[in-house]
């Protein structure tokens, strides 16, 4: 499969003021490494999740690829084209076609908005409204996309009329309705009834089907990132630390990160058997405060010396199944 958006040693880093007591009377800055140097490619009608606990980088990243930050270094192409080399043009095109779908539907809309606006906003801004005939056309083709039917009896209701899905359902429209090629979806289902949840994610992979739609799907739920995805992305710390086909990962994962969150999935119960989970110890340490070596061994059960001094590449272990870990191969035979 082609590629659609790749990065190339993506980075973003924040000045943030410290919030500790000895650095309240201090002008210096510390520099937080939101994304310290990632490298992703996400083909042509792939669905890529990239997982893991909330202060990974997730967000930022899906951020940084739309071009929604300022502080990026690195390279982000778009159908072979680096976005920080191109014309307006080019940019103002890579907008159009690759939309945010964001966690909260209640937040996203603009609650003095009727739906029909809503949606139609992205033509309105772009300067694509032809007639008010067309744009009600365009706005009931993308709510039946996106599962409101019949999608007329939505157009004059505001955003508290709705139900939290089909608030979602109407921020999913208004990011189809300039037929986009690539969507970042920022836990889409995570505020969500878990009713609905299967509903929207089964829309998602309709729209990947038959539009051939790309996804970086955000999520901290490694069980729903395998249900849904064609491949997964583990981040921890702003890096990448494991990233391959979806089953794979789940089946035979290289990373004890990895492995620790396969081990908190919810697993049917077998009677009279044990259910024996190695829980992720501790919270995911300050990013302004990155542990040296290895950025996973204030918590790894399997660290070792080495770990606390040398950093572990992201390095091929099996055909497009790549990990950061020194004692990856030794673990995955359970040989540790
Ligand atoms: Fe754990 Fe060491 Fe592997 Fe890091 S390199 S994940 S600390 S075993």
């Amino acid at each position: 499969m082609e590629n659609l958006i790749q990065t190339k040693d993506l980075r973003v880093n924040f000045n943030v003021q410290g919030g500790f007591l000895k650095d309240l009377f201090s002008k210096e800055k510390k520099q937080v490494r939101a994304v310290d140097g990632i490298d992703l490619d996400i083909k042509k009608g792939e669905i890529l999740s990239l997982v893991g606990e909330s202060g990974s980088g997730k967000t930022t990243t899906g951020k940084a690829i739309l071009q929604l930050l300022d502080q990026i270094d690195g390279e982000i192409t778009y159908k072979g084209q680096a976005i920080s080399h191109s014309d307006r043009n080019f940019i103002k095109e890579f907008r159009r076609k690759a939309q945010m779908i964001f966690q909260d539907p209640y937040e996203s809309l603009n609650s003095k908005f009727l739906v029909i606006d809503i949606v139609a906003e992205p033509l309105e801004i772009n300067g694509l409204i032809e007639s008010q005939e067309r744009k009600k056309e365009k706005v009931k083709e993308a709510l039946e996309w996106a599962g409101l039917k019949p999608a007329e009896s939505y157009f004059y209701r505001y955003p508290h009329e709705l139900s939290g899905g089909q608030r979602q359902r109407v921020a999913i429209a208004a990011a189809l309705i300039l037929n986009p090629e690539f969507i970042v979806a920022d836990e889409p289902v995570s505020m969500l009834d878990v009713s609905v949840r299967a509903d929207i994610l089964r829309i998602m992979v309709n729209l990947r089907d038959q539009k051939g739609i790309s996804y970086l799907f955000i999520t901290h739920d490694i069980s729903l990132a395998w249900l849904i995805s064609d491949r997964i992305a583990i981040m921890y710390l702003g890096k990448i630390v494991e990233i391959g086909d979806a089953d794979k990962v789940i089946s035979s994962s290289l990373h004890p990160y990895t492995k620790a969150l396969i081990n908190v999935m919810p697993k049917p119960r077998v009677a009279g058997q044990k259910q024996k989970r190695q829980v992720l110890k501790g919270e995911t340490p300050n990013p302004g405060n990155i542990p040296k070596g290895c950025r996973f061994h204030t918590r790894c059960p399997f660290a070792e010396e080495r770990c606390q001094k040398e950093e572990p590449p992201l390095i091929q272990y099996r055909e497009d199944h790549l990990a950061a870990c020194h004692f990856a191969e030794v673990l995955s035979e359970g040989v540790i």
